[in-house]
């Protein structure tokens, strides 16, 4: 690791810690050590010499969320959470797991995903059975935190492509469900490995892929490709994928969405697919005014710290970070959260189960 991230390690331990003020782990932790400096600096001198790789260096490299908000102010556009999970999967590699990661592990083996349940049986009761059909050229493929934490999301989606008369897309209900994201996130490189080569082979066959979850879109466009996998031609998020046809009108709005509506964009979605325009369209269609903008919104969006494995290695650390997102949102007008990711609506709940978190699909289904 050490080879191919030289650049990266040796830019950031001899940069003026120029994204440091960003860095949602290091301004909630308060730890140096934990900042994008901090943890690439211990790297520089692991590399060097100066001191082991043992376990405490090796959990501090767990204490990113991944939100690749460092690289937003980083002139020489260095992607520390690519460093981070090396850094971790040298830590699997050399059996200096941080207990946590162990534990979900053996959680994720038993389930085959990180919620526990038979999510492929749970997303069969979601649906007519009509909707299933494992030859369609067009799938959606559930999140697994939507099948586990809200399957309206799921529901709702199918409830749309009803009112479009899009009659060709089914839904996906094999095995594996889970794209595997958090285990690749925690360096547990074989075991990701291993499932998205049996989720790749249930899926390539198909010509397009929907998903309503950003990290399941990001898996099987960026890194299963890297990987050599057979993925299909084309992979979109629900919000590209509706847009189109929302603009189009192809089905009609009986009425608008009632409340004011601020929206997050959720770090895969945003500064790992590029995702903006969609789902803030799709909400204007609906609202009676453009979505409430945080002052930090689209590329410079803070993170809501709910990726990198941060909730599973420090879950106090990831609901601070949440916290702070909604700072924001409480000072503001609006009555309603509105996501297009269910790890961001999972993690806001989590922090405030008064406060109403609505994803994009359910807004939008409302309305028709
Ligand atoms: S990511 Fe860029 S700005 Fe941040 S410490 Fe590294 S080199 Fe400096
Ligand atoms: S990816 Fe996010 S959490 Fe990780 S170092 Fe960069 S800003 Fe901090």
């Amino acid at each position: 690791m050490f080879k191919k991230y030289f650049r990266e390690i040796e830019f950031c331990t001899y940069c003026p810690k120029m994204c440091k003020f960003c860095c949602p782990v290091g301004n909630a932790s308060g730890v140096e050590s934990y900042s994008p400096w901090g943890r690439m600096t211990l790297l520089h001198m692991v590399r060097e010499g100066i001191v082991d790789f043992n376990r405490e260096i090796a959990h501090t490299m767990y204490q990113c969320s991944g939100c690749m908000l460092c690289r937003e102010y980083c002139d020489h556009l260095i992607e520390v959470p690519l460093v981070m999970i090396a850094a971790r999967e040298k830590a699997a590699i050399e059996n200096k797991l941080p207990w946590e990661v162990v534990e979900y592990f053996k959680f994720w083996k038993q389930h085959q995903n990180p919620f526990g349940d038979n999510l492929s049986a749970r997303v069969r009761t979601l649906l007519p059975e009509s909707y299933f059909n494992q030859d369609a050229q067009v799938m959606y493929l559930p999140g697994a935190g939507h099948i586990y934490n809200n399957p309206s999301v799921i529901q709702d989606t199918f409830k749309l492509f009803e009112a479009m008369d899009i009659d060709y897309v089914a839904c996906y209900d094999g095995d594996p469900i889970d794209c595997g994201t958090t285990l690749r996130e925690l360096g547990l490189r074989k075991e990701y490995g291993a499932n998205a080569a049996k989720l790749a082979d249930k899926i390539s066959r198909c010509k397009v892929v929907v998903s309503g979850s950003p990290a399941a879109v990001y898996e099987l466009k960026v890194e299963f490709e890297q990987m050599g996998l057979k993925v299909p031609p084309k992979v979109f998020h629900i919000a590209e994928f509706l847009w189109p046809m929302v603009k189009d009108g192809r089905f009609d709005v009986r009425k608008q969405f009632p409340q004011r509506v601020m929206y997050h964009d959720a770090d895969y979605l945003g500064r790992y697919l590029g995702v903006y325009d969609e789902p803030r369209s799709i909400l204007g269609a609906v609202l009676r005014e453009a979505p409430v903008e945080f002052s930090r919104n689209r590329e410079k969006a803070d993170s809501c710290g709910a990726n990198g494995g941060l909730p599973i290695t420090n879950p106090d650390l990831a609901k601070e970070i949440a916290k702070a997102r909604l700072a924001e949102f409480y000072e503001s007008d609006a009555t309603a959260l509105a996501v297009a990711c269910p790890d961001a609506q999972r993690i806001f709940q989590s922090v405030d189960d008064n406060i109403e978190v609505l994803d994009v699909i359910n807004i939008l289904a409302r309305c028709i």
